[in-house]
């Protein structure tokens, strides 16, 4: 019987670095020819005692082939052993072809190659989001040449990581060819001498130190040159990891968390396309595109020929997020003269019309820019582009948070200086649920949660629904409480009573109009004027409950005249508890003059 040949991967070097299966292969081996000095000789102790091992270091191919063919001719098995990953720099293609030609059965097994076990030794991702995508496994020109194409000249010119076999001889040369293909100075490479062997050397540098150091260091020879910006290891965190993130088919899986209406604009007839992309993804969003492109896109609004600032003049404040597919400096002039405040401005997002980038330029926390640019990079495959420091440095600000949780900012003015303390590390004390600060804070040594304002003891302080505090040192307030206002009033009581009664009320629990969500009384009272007017003047809701639904609630007091009138047991006291979905009664029922209060706390998943 005709025995076989087996070409197998050695490893890098370290013995229990070769797969099971070229060790099984070592185990039933008739004879080894392995590959000089890079694969360890303590790899052939696998083999039987008796099995023949031959250094092929000093055989030309013709010696090695023809000393193949008489074992096997022999029945006997025979093992190749390469360095590293046969594929790579193992000359077996011509070993191969000798082989069919001489109709010797034979079979290949992986092993792993050194540019693996160098990225393991320097602890480096070779690709890397946010930096590149792409491995570019090569070498510099030696007793074989590299096709011209090929010079690191022609393949270097962006950001691609390079991993160096056969190179590092010259390592001067290897510098040049680097800077000439325009890669930075300060372009970090690493030289890992024997990866994985007992004498394994490092040496790292950037590309004006590498060739002394390399000198220094005395390497020559059987190194691997890992090269590229992933080294110093501060991409993007993995969108593999990010479940904003679309795979390829999973578009519908990925999170909106930006939740308001969102006004997409278009230019350019690839730019229609992707709006509509984005806008089918979406959901609450309009699309605003050239009149000329009408025809074609008939779903969507269209604006006339050197209409679009008219339009963004008229949509500004009516949309909580414009997101423009066009070039970002077409967006600069034109919402320049629209801009008023961190606050108020609404979200602005840029795509470019291939959808590669997506860049939060506007209100990135507050109006949720960064939110959505990240799901208009989920929705395109691109890349979102978020600048704002704590974002880029991985923590959530606290108008991030603040905003995620739809809590209101008391004291915006205060924001950049809580936020800069965040980042420079300085001690911040929080007074904010467990469970928020457990998601958010937990791994920030400078954060500490407290329980109560006397624990303060910081360089800045942030605080949910509480009353200000009397400190010098900065804080930023949050609140989420919306409330209710429960109101009774006599006939045609005017929206001026109305305004004195509920001002005295709040004035007691420390609340300001804009926190009332709400204002609730019976519908008998529906074709009240004054309380239509208040209600509409200050942007409150006005509720009307019927007598059986305010019939059915508790309330600590009555109402005996409204009971006597209606048959209505509480009016004030039952609307604020009903219309807060059973929140708790802050404020019991105080009669100003011809208007009767009860405040409640609004029962809601915000709060
Ligand atoms: N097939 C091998 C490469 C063979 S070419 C592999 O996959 O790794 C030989 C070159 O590989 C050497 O010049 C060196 O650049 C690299 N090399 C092989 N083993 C190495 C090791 N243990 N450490 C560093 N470089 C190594």
């Amino acid at each position: 019987m005709k025995g076989k040949v087996i070409i197998a991967g050695a490893g890098p070097g370290a013995v229990d670095l070769i797969t099971l299966r070229t060790k099984y292969a070592l185990e039933s081996a008739d004879l080894i020819i392995y590959a000089g000095s890079l694969v360890n000789p303590e790899i052939l102790d696998f083999a039987k005692e008796k099995t023949r091992k031959i250094n092929s270091a000093q055989l030309s191919l013709d010696e090695v082939v023809a000393i193949v063919n008489v074992a096997v001719a022999d029945g006997k098995k025979v093992v190749r052993l390469h360095t590293g990953d046969p594929a790579m720099y193992g000359a077996i293609s011509e070993q191969m072809n000798e082989f069919e030609k001489l109709n010797i059965d034979y079979e290949v097994i992986p092993g792993v190659s050194s540019v693996f076990a160098a990225a393991a030794e320097l602890k480096t991702e070779l690709t890397m989001p946010g930096i590149t995508q792409s491995v570019i496994l090569t070498r510099r020109a030696g007793r074989t040449p590299v096709p011209l194409d090929e010079s690191i000249v022609k393949l270097a010119p962006n950001n691609a990581t390079l991993a160096m076999f056969l190179s590092i001889s010259d390592i001067k040369g290897l510098v040049k060819d680097l800077i000439n293909a325009g890669r930075p100075l300060d372009t970090p490479i690493a030289v890992v001498y024997r990866a994985t062997w007992k004498n394994q050397v490092i040496v790292k540098g950037c590309l004006t130190d590498i060739a002394e150091k390399v000198n220094n260091a005395g390497i020559k020879r059987q190194a691997m040159v890992i090269i590229g910006k992933v080294l110093n290891r501060d991409g993007d965190l993995s969108l593999l990891y990010d479940k904003t993130f679309a795979h390829g088919y999973r578009k519908t899986d990925i999170k909106n968390e930006f939740k308001g209406d969102v006004a997409i604009y278009a230019l350019t007839e690839k730019g229609c396309a992707k709006a509509g992309e984005i806008h089918n993804a979406l959901g609450k969003s309009k699309v605003f595109i050239p009149e000329r492109f009408e025809g074609k896109y008939t779903m969507y609004n269209s604006f006339g020929y050197g209409k679009i600032n008219d339009l963004l003049a008229e949509n500004w404040k009516k949309f909580d997020a414009h997101l423009f597919i066009m070039a970002a400096g077409i967006v600069v002039r034109k919402i320049a003269g629209l801009l008023e405040g961190k606050t108020i401005d609404p979200a602005v997002v840029v795509c470019d019309e291939l959808g590669n980038n997506s860049i939060s330029l506007l209100s990135g926390h507050i109006g949720g820019a960064n939110r959505l640019a990240k799901f208009v990079a989920g929705v395109t495959g691109g890349n979102s582009v978020i600048t704002t420091a704590t974002d880029v440095h991985k923590i959530m600000a606290f108008d991030e948070m603040a905003a995620i949780k739809k809590w209101k900012i008391k004291n915006p003015e205060k924001i950049k200086y809580l936020n800069s303390m965040l980042l420079e590390r300085k001690n911040i004390d929080v007074l904010i649920p467990e469970g928020i600060f457990n998601k958010y804070y937990k791994d920030c040594k400078n954060i500490r949660l407290i329980s109560k304002l006397s624990e303060i003891s910081g360089d800045g302080a942030v605080l949910l629904n509480k009353k200000s505090v009397d400190t010098d040192i900065p804080v930023l307030e949050f609140t989420n409480k919306k409330y209710v206002i429960g109101i009774g009033c006599k006939k045609d009581t005017t929206d001026e009573e109305i305004n004195t009664a509920v001002e005295k009320a709040i004035a007691k629990l420390d609340i300001g109009f804009e926190d009332i969500a709400f204002l609730a009384t019976s519908d008998v009272k529906k074709n009240e004027a004054g309380l239509h007017k208040f209600a509409s003047v200050n942007s409150i809701f006005l509720k009307f409950i019927t007598k059986e639904d305010l019939n059915s609630i508790q309330t600590p007091n009555s109402s005996p005249k409204a009971k006597e009138e209606f048959g209505i047991n509480s009016v004030a006291e039952a609307s604020a508890i009903f219309t807060s979905r059973h929140g708790k009664l802050i404020f019991e029922k105080h009669k100003y003059s011809k208007v009767t209060i009860a405040v409640a706390i609004l029962n809601s998943e915000d709060n």
